[in-house]
């Protein structure tokens, strides 16, 4: 076994505090990864705090991990010791399914057993540990290869947030004339603008709150659409081709139906945790689809690293020490960061 350490929680109700756990020995297809930044996503909190009811204890969050490739086990062919790679949400999946056949690992038909954290460690049958740790061990498959001209620490966040809005933006066709809307400019959301902006389609950002209005304009939205304000939404009626929602607290979806040409579509990528009621009618009237999309498949997420290295496209992060995590975790369920935290992993050495 080895032996790690990193930062997690002992129970729903305690703060994240340091610990040592094991993960496997380096095996066939393994890389050991030297973890340097890893990106506090939203999901990190719901995990910790055992909000999705499936926590194992202790419980170590992370699922946007950068860092250098430390080992590697002797059947590794696509990395070597030194390179700079990422891991995402997974880290396996069945390999046979159809999903899994077809690079869409997300929707395994096994559901998520090999989620980065929360799902099993097969190998040693012990609950997956994720990204607030000081190295992890990964099946080359599941690794992912970051540009080195990206910020390592910015480009973190790519790994969850990025990926979850690059997926559905190519899935639906964003690009060169098209209108895509955002609505919600967060973790998630603000890189939805940068995305679908580097894409070449005309960006819109869906907000309530008018002090967003000349960030949104700085990340590439041409627009910026007061929600509440019905006669600027009236101003846009049937003219979107997408709207990509990032919100996940729960609120009226209706009025953003009405925006959509016939045909187009409407994809939720944040998670309410409670149903949404949905007026039907304005679906019906002109044949719009309301859809759901969930990060991406390895294949798709190295696509996207590759998108964003080109493009220069990284996330507008907060650094942070791991021993801050728990005000990040407060700050965070109050949307007080712009727009992501990142933990620096070499304070978890100075601890
Ligand atoms: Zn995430
Ligand atoms: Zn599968």
């Amino acid at each position: 076994m080895l032996i790690c350490t990193g930062y997690g929680a002992a129970s729903p109700t305690e703060a994240l505090a340091p610990l040592t756990f094991n993960r496997r020995d380096v095996g066939q297809n393994d890389i050991e990864i030297e973890i340097e930044y890893c990106g506090v996503c939203h999901s990190d909190i719901h995990f910790a705090r055992d909000e999705w009811h499936f926590t194992q204890y202790p419980a170590v969050p992370g699922h946007e991990i950068v860092g250098r490739v430390k080992s590697v086990g002797p059947g590794v062919t696509k990395y070597k010791v030194g390179e700079r790679v990422g891991v995402g949400c997974m880290v396996n999946s069945c390999r046979t399914c159809p999903s899994c056949q077809e690079g869409l690992e997300q929707y395994c038909a096994e559901g998520l057993t090999g989620q980065t954290y929360g799902g099993t460690d097969k190998v040693i049958n012990e609950p997956s540990k994720g990204g607030y740790s000081d190295k992890i061990v990964v099946d080359e498959n599941f690794v992912l290869r970051i540009p080195e001209n990206l910020d390592p620490a910015a480009a973190a966040p790519l790994l969850c947030a990025g990926i979850t809005l690059y997926s559905p933006l190519r899935h639906w066709g964003a690009g060169p004339g098209k209108k895509v809307g955002i609505i919600g400019l967060g973790g998630l959301g603000h890189m939805g603008v940068k995305l679908a902006h580097a894409m070449g389609a005309e960006t819109a950002l869906f907000t309530t709150s008018a002090s967003k209005v000349a960030d949104a304009k700085r990340l590439g939205a041409s627009l910026v659409i007061l929600s509440k304000d019905e006669a600027q939404m009236a101003e846009h009626a049937e003219s979107f081709d997408l709207i990509i929602d990032t919100v996940s607290a729960s609120h009226d979806l209706s009025p953003f139906f009405g925006l959509l040409k016939r045909d187009a579509t409407m994809v939720q990528v944040g998670a309410p945790e409670h149903p949404l009621p949905i007026s039907v009618f304005p679906l019906l009237m002109r044949r719009r689809s309301f859809a759901g999309s969930m990060i991406g498949g390895i294949k798709e997420t190295q696509e996207m690293l590759d998108f964003c290295g080109k493009h220069n496209i990284t996330a507008d992060v907060e650094m942070i020490n791991i021993q801050q995590i728990n005000e990040a975790y407060e700050r965070m369920l109050k949307s007080d960061v712009k727009y992501r935290f990142c933990i620096d992993m070499k304070s978890l050495k100075a601890a």
